[in-house]
């Protein structure tokens, strides 16, 4: 599998799989100024959610998977929403209900190519 080397710009953003509700995090490297590039995903424990929550940092701007993206850790979903109440990138498909992270209904969950998202740095 090949691992395309990150920026001294990137940083980590947590994310939930709405499938097995397991935290994730997923690196993502400046393009410019308003694009950013999904580089790879990994698993997390509920300890390193907490420390890669901590250090909030917020961009906005456009999502593009890098082409060794490895999409959702756990389900390899490819479709990832932000949810519309906390911020998070969750994985999710037709089945999912509300945001494995905060609970709110599928409704307040948006599916678009502008995101805005704060991370913890690297
Ligand atoms: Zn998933
Ligand atoms: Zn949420």
């Amino acid at each position: 599998m090949n691992f395309t080397p990150v920026s001294k710009e990137a940083f980590a953003i947590l994310s939930a799989c709405s499938r097995s509700r397991q935290l994730f995090g997923i690196s993502v490297d400046p393009v410019s100024k308003n694009q950013f590039k999904f580089v790879w995903s990994f698993k997390l424990t509920q300890d390193q959610a907490i420390r890669e929550g901590t250090d909030q940092r917020s961009v906005r701007g456009q999502v593009v998977p890098d082409e060794n993206f490895n999409f959702c850790p756990y389900c390899g979903g490819q479709t990832f929403a932000q949810c519309g109440k906390c911020g998070h990138f969750i994985c999710y498909n037709e089945e999912t209900t509300e945001c494995p992270i905060c609970h709110v209904r599928i409704g307040g969950i948006t599916e678009a190519s502008d995101f805005s998202f704060g991370g913890g740095g690297y």
